[in-house]
């Protein structure tokens, strides 16, 4: 396989998280729930298990949801000539949840593609190691 064949491989699979599809064969969701990761895929029977996202979902949805509801704050401060505070809290508390809803799967299945397409798999804690190509 060549750098170009990885690169699209690459690109596809995280395409493929995010749409909430299995990074290697796209035919089968990641999750069983609403954040809920399946133990292997139905489809291609990827163990799914060995790549955990842990806490680097929340942290890049709050990331990007901070970055994108500060700066409209500033903005509708500005020039909505200080509106009240209660203003702030209906309108920003709302979108900031909403925000983190739509994102969170999201970035939690580009978080596990990226992990796949890297070979980044936690160990097993039984046998003290794994190997991802198997
Ligand atoms: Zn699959």
């Amino acid at each position: 396989m060549d750098e170009h064949d990885q690169s699209t491989e690459f690109w596809t699979a995280l395409r493929r998280g995010w749409r909430g599809r299995c990074p290697r064969c796209g035919a089968a969701n990641l999750f069983s729930g609403f954040l809920k990761m399946r133990s292997h895929c139905p489809a291609c029977e990827l163990s799914l298990e060995p790549y955990r996202a842990d806490d680097a979902p929340a942290y890049f949805t709050i990331f990007i949801v901070g970055h994108i509801v500060v700066p409209l704050v500033l903005v509708v401060e500005r020039l909505g000539n200080q509106p009240p505070l209660w203003f702030h809290a209906v309108l920003w508390l709302p979108l900031s949840v909403i925000l983190a809803l739509c994102l969170l799967p999201r970035i939690k299945g580009t978080v596990i593609a990226l992990l796949w397409a890297h070979r980044i798999a936690a160990p097993k804690p039984s046998t003290g190691g794994f190997d991802p190509t198997t």
